[in-house]
């Protein structure tokens, strides 16, 4: 399963005040195909999910969206120098106040609803805990959790309280820096385990450290502790018969013992 960078359309990737259905008004913004191309290198997928409320509102038709979706890839791919960056574009059509009574209903597509994230993962075999959704709207975020995917909210606007995303952005550029940083649950786990690693070196750095002292003189240091744990031993013996007294002599000599075996053990290597 790979994981997959879903990407809001408009004000994200490209410039857009009002409805949008001419190609030819379609305008990539700032280091998107330059962020495009580092994520795919990444490893990420990229999938635009967008709401088109401007089908219903009558203001285009879906091939228009279509035909600006051919256009955005198009300029995408000739600014980032290689053929299908962008993976595949889902949109929504449909808004509960729509002009065209075909339109017009609650759509589970429609973000912040998640149905688009969904549908994505099911027809690409998406890894959603190890992808993230960019986009500039809160509803772009609240979609993104809905679908169990980290967040980066960009462009300045306020975050939600009910879509708290995982990091704020000013630009798709600096989006694009947070992801590459933080990076996927599997590249974690991969410096997790490299720690370890270290750590793992240091031990046995230390224990061949221990290894190379002479051993003649630790074994001489244990010999040392079994002959001091005669002294409470002896102590315990003086106070037999009073139970709470002995007690802590004999702790004390079971502790001595136990650092002398350690300690000649240690001297056989
Ligand atoms: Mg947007």
């Amino acid at each position: 399963m790979d994981p997959v960078i879903f990407l809001d359309r408009d004000n994200t990737l490209i410039a857009n005040d009002g409805d949008l259905g001419d190609p030819a008004r379609v305008q990539l913004l700032d280091g998107v195909p330059e962020g495009l191309r580092r994520l795919r290198e990444a490893g990420y997928r990229l999938v635009v999910v967008t709401n088109q409320g401007g089908v219903a509102r009558g203001r285009y038709g879906e091939e228009d969206v279509d035909r600006v979706h051919r256009e955005i890839a198009g300029l995408v791919d000739q600014a980032a120098g290689r053929r299908g960056l962008i993976d595949r574009f889902y949109y929504c059509p449909y808004h509960p106040e729509a002009t065209l009574p075909e339109y017009r209903r609650e759509h589970p597509w429609r973000k912040p609803q998640p149905g688009m994230l969904l549908q994505a993962a099911r027809d690409l075999g998406l890894d959603l805990p190890a992808s993230w959704m960019i986009g500039d709207q809160p509803r772009d975020i609240a979609a993104g959790r809905a679908a169990g995917c980290r967040t980066v909210l960009i462009g300045g606007v306020s975050p939600s309280p009910d879509a708290v995303p995982t990091a704020v952005a000013a630009d798709f550029g600096e989006a694009v820096e947070i992801v590459l940083a933080t990076g996927r649950p599997g590249r974690a786990g991969r410096v997790e385990t490299s720690d370890l690693a270290t750590l793992r070196r240091a031990v046995e750095d230390l224990a061949e450290a221990v290894g190379r002292r002479d051993s003649g003189t630790t074994r001489g240091l244990g010999v040392g502790l079994l002959m001091l744990a005669i002294l409470p031993f002896v102590a315990g013996l003086l106070q037999a018969g009073d139970t709470a007294a002995v007690m802590p002599w004999f702790g004390a000599t079971i502790v001595l013992l136990l650092a002398s075996i350690a300690t000649m053990l240690a001297g056989r290597r």
